[in-house]
């Protein structure tokens, strides 16, 4: 049975919704694959994934049919009582990781936000009050609470809410000299982004990643990788930190982890898990039913062979084609990334311009990401057809190329 509902049109976005973000001009009302339509039946190519969420695209079978199996079976019952989804997945994720234990949540920062709570919690537990501070890097991003705000590297994020959590210290990334001299016996933990998303999609440096796990070794630090952006898959392998092999003590995962559906986990050792115990920290729906069922959906499909070996050859796909189109008009002085989360830097004529490519891109029926102004992005489904890859970016560099004629 459905019921009649008013129309809505993007205008009223600004009567009626917190001016926080400012959206297209086009509601998108119905995907499929790395497809999307609009309002006006317009079809637009998906290479922005919902920002890396959307991990096998739009309305995949496998994820509808573990929707709809569950939501007729049961949605939510609190963490009062466990559930069959949850603990399926957190097995899988056992199974699949370094990781032993799993805390469910809601969203990248509230993952986040977990495991720095159990950095200080381990800390304070094991070594005592003056061991609390947490060493990250500038220009990381790590959600929107007032804790990961502030963990994130980022001011214009942070400032401006009254008084910041204290005990944070931030470093450039990727230098090594520079973590060596932040962290102390005081340090808790030290937390990365393997691949800095936001940031501009900027993969660490092997031995960055290295130094880091020493260093935390040496001063009884607690090494969080998170992996909000780059994990479940993006990379080409399950989670970034297995390309390094570089091995994390907590890992917060969220985004691709439940595939459209909101969901994340906060991820770690038995050992640590501990200080964790009954009462210390929850969350209403985290482990909910409906959002683990459809998360042991994409687990599935995503953690085999065939799916992460596919996001390495698309990724050269795209690597290929954009390098060629970055030298052809001289836009991109570097194409980065992993898997399928790739940045093209722009070159020093078209800084600062990341926004006009996304709102050209959009002009010829494309959707991509910016990361800032001086960085396009790329976080397509890991399963998009090589088909649609072509597809898009021939849109892409027509947008280009309208770009160079204005
Ligand atoms: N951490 C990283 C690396 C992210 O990229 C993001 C979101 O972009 C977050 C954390 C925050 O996740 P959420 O928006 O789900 O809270």
């Amino acid at each position: 049975m459905s019921v009649e509902q008013a129309p809505v049109h993007r205008a009223d976005f600004d009567q009626v919704m917190v001016p926080n973000y400012a959206p297209a001009a086009f509601i998108p009302v119905r995907g499929l694959g790395s497809r999307v339509w609009d309002q006006a039946g317009r079809e637009l190519v998906d290479f922005s994934g919902g920002i890396a969420v959307n991990v096998l695209g739009h309305c995949h079978p496998a994820l509808v049919g573990a929707l709809t199996v569950q939501g007729n079976q049961l949605w939510h019952v609190s963490n009062v009582f466990t559930n069959e989804p949850a603990l399926r997945l957190a097995k899988k994720l056992v199974d699949a990781t370094f990781a032993e234990r799993v805390f469910f949540c809601n969203s990248g920062a509230e993952a986040n936000e977990a495991a720095f709570k159990l950095a200080r919690r381990v800390a304070f537990e094991l070594y005592g009050e003056e061991k609390y501070e947490i060493v990250a890097a500038l220009n990381s991003f790590h959600g929107r609470t007032l804790f990961t705000v502030t963990v994130g590297g980022q001011s214009k994020y942070s400032d401006g809410f009254g008084p910041k959590i204290t005990g944070i210290k931030h470093v450039p990334f990727n230098d090594l000299d520079a973590l060596k001299a932040a962290v102390s016996d005081k340090t808790c933990a030290v937390v990365l982004e393997p691949i800095q998303g936001e940031g501009g999609v900027l993969p660490a440096d092997l031995a960055y990643l290295q130094g880091a796990r020493a260093l935390c070794d040496q001063f009884n630090a607690l090494l969080v990788f998170d992996e909000v952006q780059s994990g479940m898959g993006r990379s080409g392998e399950l989670f970034a930190y297995m390309h390094y092999g570089v091995t994390p003590d907590i890992l917060s995962s969220a985004k691709s982890i439940g595939g459209g559906f909101p969901m994340a986990a906060m991820m770690t050792t038995e050992k640590l898990a501990k200080h964790l115990g009954v009462g210390v920290h929850g969350t209403t729906y985290g482990g909910n039913p409906l959002a683990c069922a459809v998360g042991n959906a994409v687990m599935d499909v995503v953690n085999t062979p065939e799916v992460l070996a596919g996001v390495k050859a698309k990724h050269q796909l795209f690597r290929t084609r954009l390098e060629k189109i970055g030298e052809q008009y001289g836009v991109f002085s570097e194409v980065r990334g992993m898997g399928l989360l790739i940045g093209c830097v722009l070159t020093d004529a078209w800084k600062g311009k990341a926004k006009d490519i996304f709102n050209a891109a959009e002009q010829q029926d494309l959707m991509i990401l910016q990361a800032g102004p001086d960085v396009v992005r790329f976080a397509p489904s890991l399963v998009i057809e090589n088909a649609d890859i072509e597809e898009g970016l021939n849109r892409f560099e027509r947008a280009i190329i309208k770009l160079t004629q204005a």
